[in-house]
Order: C-alpha cells, then structure tokens, then sequence
C-alpha cells in the first residue's frame, strides 16, 4: 500500500536532520515532520476517539502545521474536510454537517468565526498555536494502530458550488501518490537536492498537492501564508527554488508590476514554472518565456477530480497556441458529443478523463458521482478539442459558453485577442441578456498600470481577428476581476451582475 506519509516517512529515514517545511521563518526538519504526523495520528485516533472512515475539518490558511493536520490525521485513517480560509459562514457550516466532522483544526485567526459558524455537532475546535502544541506534546509519537490502506480517503476538498451544492470530492492516498509520481516524471523539479514554493492555498486539491510532493521526494519547501507577488518571487529569488505553482493571476500580477521592480529579482535557480487552474492567454506565456527563459514554462490542465489529466511542456509552449498539452503518464481522453460519441478528429466536444489519479466519488451523493462519471470516466464540463498531434486544446466551459444570435461563443478566445494588447492587463468575457441576440458578448477589461487604451481600440482589434458575431458589444473598463481562491476569474459572476442590471 502506497500512504502518503510513507514517502515523507521514508525521506526522513534518509535525511532526517534536513529543513522539509518553513513558514514565516518557522521550520521543521524531516525527523520532527515526521514525529509531529505520527502524535497527530494518535491524537485523533486514542486522544480525540475518531475512527478510521471518519472526517475531521481543517481551517486554516496556508501554515507550517497544515502538512502534519492532513497527513497524521490519513494515518489514523480520518480524512481532512477542508475549509478554505476566506470561506463565509454558510460554507463553514454546510462542510462541516455534510463531513459530519466532530472536530476542527482551526487557525488562531479563525477560531472566533469557527466558533460561530460551525453547526453543534462539531465538538471541540483545536486551536493552532500553544493549545494545540500541548495535545501534541501528550500525544505518543508511537505507530497509530490502525490499519490504513492506499484506498482510504486522505482528503476532501470541496467545489465551490457554482453549480448546486458544494460537493466533497473523496482524494485517495493512491490516487495523491500516484498523481505526484507523474508529477516528478513529468517536470523533473522533485529531487532532494530541489526547493518549492508552495503559495496556492492548500485546503485546495491542487494547492495541498504542490506544498507535498515536493516533500514526499526529499525535497524542501517554504510555505507562503498567501498569495503576494512581491514575497512570491523574493522567496524564490532567496530560497534559491527550482519550482513553483504559478496560477495565471499571479503571471497576471507579475506583469502588472513594473519592469524595474521586476528585474530585482533572479529565477535563475528555476527549472519548472508550473501554471494551471485556469487558462494561461498565449499573450502570458510569451511574456512568461521572456521573463524565465526557455525551458522553464508548464502549463497543466485538471479538475479536482481527475487531478492532473494534461500538460504542455516547455519546448511546445510557442508552438502551440492556447493548447493545454498531452494526457498525463496513464491518462486518457477522449472528446465526446452529447451522447458520449467520440467526435471527429479536430472537432470541438466534452472532455472525458480517465486514470489512475481519478477521485472516489463525490462525499454522500451517489447521484451526483453517477452523473458526472461514465465508468471509469469523468466528464469534465470542459470544451475541447484535440490535433492531429493528440494535443489538447481547451475550448472552455461548457456553462460559460456564450450564445448571441444562435452562435456559440467560447469566451476565452475573445479574452485571448483583447489580451494580446499590451495595455490590457486582465479579461473576462461573458454574456450580457440582450432582447434580441438573446446574449451579448461583454467584455470586462483591467488595464495595466500607467497604460491607456479605449473601448473604440479594443473592439476594432477584435474586429480584425475574429469573425463579427464574437466582437464584443460591450466593452467595460473595471478596477479588478471576481476572482476565487485560486485566482480564477468567475465569469459566472460577472455574467451575474449584467442579469442583475438588465431586471
Ligand atoms: P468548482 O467546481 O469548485 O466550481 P472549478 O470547476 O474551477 O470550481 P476545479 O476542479 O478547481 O474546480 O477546476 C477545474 C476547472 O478549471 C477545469 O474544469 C477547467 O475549466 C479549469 N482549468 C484547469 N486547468 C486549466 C488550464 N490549464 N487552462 C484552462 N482551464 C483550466
């Protein structure tokens, strides 16, 4: 059985006195790591009385003990439910009744809201700081006796909701282990002798798996507490790092800044800038290139529940335009029409999934596990197509397609042309409800600092690229996009403030 504290166990039994995590100058060494996993494992198994099977909540933003919460508590065979810092009341509340969590690790920070948000049956909240360090210091660091095998749950990240309720998504220990090996394989950046930067936060699938897999290679680690690009790229100039998870908004951000303060800093220690979660415009990349230098630039395509299931690799980056790359190690794809036939070659359809990365259904909704998988399949909710290459090419969102005029619109390929102009720093493109086109294409545009340019440009930029009915009607200049926790644009709320308006 592959568990996923057996790769951090065994990179301690190999350099135990090395820094594996550091947070805000506070670090542990592989021996402690492993030493604090092993107490929390049995603190929530002989200290706390969960059982194998169970969930326990974690709140918390990014932090040096979020690593040891999740993974002793997948040794005592408990799966963290976990809750995103910046989460309202509501969800706090649903994620913990849905876990049936009777137990919450809660940063300082959060525990007054915790308090108030969680339903009755969560127990008792552990508070991180002096009171938690004290159940640790009780706690044997002993084998936990329970018996977990590399089916069992390790984590539940949940989805945001945007369609229905949020829905916990079951992560096995195999399919983290697994999904990391394919990660090493395939951006060589997780030996021992390499550091990562972990900023993306890690209540996320994606986020907990770039802080770990690092680790579970021998590797080092800083975990920053939250996104800022100034201590994104200071760590890593100082930290010296060989990887890091760069979403698109934080690319975004970097070129947002200007070039003097960006030539502070050297990512010459770099081997992988891995982007994903949402799409990198080709406008990005080339900057990203220039910035970094050849070689260096990933982009991933995934969902929570499939984790990883595509990657473009550094030498296709320009040659390959608004692609997402070739199905990861023992991945497959297939794009399907509405009926689950595969489409022709080159022809735009669903994307479906299969691996051995795949989740384990969605927490208490059999239906909902039924309706997005097909077998071993899951169907993504994504438009894509794919090249005579077998490269991938992501359309976009099946619910964000845009229709005006009985023409369907994918929004992303309107945001690539507008962000092809140097003083357009961030798009979002949705649909605005129109009498008679039924929806018109709206484009939200940020500009980039100190740079100009208006709504009269843009449109004739988009008139020279793309066909009529795609051009927007409606161009609007905002100080910021709706963005998640991942940075993505929520084009879902920006088309509904335009409903809003048009009632
Ligand atoms: P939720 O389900 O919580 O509402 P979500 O669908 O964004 O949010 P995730 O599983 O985090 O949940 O994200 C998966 C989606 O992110 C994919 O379906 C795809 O639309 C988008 N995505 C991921 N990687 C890329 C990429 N490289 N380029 C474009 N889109 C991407």
């Amino acid at each position: 059985h592959m568990l996923i504290s057996d790769g951090i166990r065994a990179s301690a039994g190999r350099t135990p006195d090395r820094m594996a995590l550091r947070e805000s100058g506070r670090a542990l060494s592989y021996a402690r790591l492993v030493d604090r996993i092993g107490r929390v494992a049995n603190l929530v198994h002989a200290g706390l009385g969960l059982r194998h099977g169970e969930r326990a909540a974690v709140f918390s933003a990014n932090c040096l003990e979020y690593m040891e919460i999740v993974c002793g508590m997948a040794e005592a065979g408990i799966a963290a439910a976990t809750i995103g810092p910046a989460a309202a009341p509501p969800e706090i509340r649903f994620i913990c009744e849905d876990s049936g969590a009777r137990v919450m690790f809660v940063s300082a920070a959060l525990e007054e809201v915790a308090r108030a948000s969680a339903p009755p049956t969560v127990e008792r909240f552990i508070v991180i700081g002096p009171a938690y360090e004290a159940l640790l210091a009780e706690a044997s660091s002993g084998p936990c006796p329970v018996e977990v095998t590399e089916h069992d749950i390790f984590s539940v990240p949940y989805t945001s909701g945007a369609t229905g309720r949020p829905k916990g998504v079951q992560l096995s220990h195999r399919g983290r282990v697994l999904s990391g090996y394919a990660m090493a394989g395939e951006h060589r950046c997780y030996t021992p002798e390499d550091r990562a930067v972990a900023t993306t936060p890690m209540f996320h699938g994606a986020g907990f798996l770039m802080a770990l897999t690092p680790i579970w290679f021998g590797g080092q680690v800083e975990i920053l507490p939250r996104f800022d690009i100034e201590s994104l790229m200071g760590t890593i100039t100082s930290f010296q790092a060989t990887s890091a998870y760069i979403v698109p908004a934080h690319f975004a951000a970097l070129f947002a800044l200007p070039e003097a303060k960006r030539a502070q800093w050297d990512m010459r220690s770099m081997k992988a800038a891995i982007s994903g979660t949402a799409p990198l415009p080709q406008a990005t990349k080339e900057r990203i290139v220039g910035y970094f230098g050849e070689g260096k630039l990933f982009e991933r395509y995934g969902t929570t529940e499939t984790s990883i299931a595509t990657s473009l690799g550094p030498k296709d980056q320009l040659r390959k335009q608004a692609c997402v790359g070739l199905p990861y190690p023992a991945t497959q794809v297939k794009i399907c029409d509405g009926g689950g036939v595969a489409v022709a070659q080159g022809e735009v359809g669903e994307l479906w999934v299969s691996s051995p990365y795949m989740f384990s259904g969605y927490l208490n909704l059999p239906e909902a596990t039924a309706a997005g998988t097909r077998g071993d399949w899951f169907v993504t909710g994504d438009l894509a197509r794919q090249d005579e290459e077998g490269f991938v090419y992501l359309v976009d969102r099946k619910n964000d397609m845009v229709i005006s005029g009985g023409e369907n619109i994918y929004p992303r390929e309107v945001e690539e042309v507008i962000l092809a102009h140097p003083a357009a720093a961030e798009c979002g493109v949705t649909g605005a409800p129109h009498p008679y086109f039924g929806e018109a294409v709206t484009a939200f545009v940020v500009l980039r600092p100190g740079m100009n340019v208006d709504a009269a440009t843009l449109t004739a930029l988009c008139r020279e690229k793309l066909s009529r009915y795609k051009v927007p009607k409606e161009i609007r200049f905002v100080e910021t996009l709706p963005r998640n926790s991942m940075g993505k644009v929520l084009r879902r709320e920006l088309r509904a403030r335009l409903m809003a308006e048009a009632k």
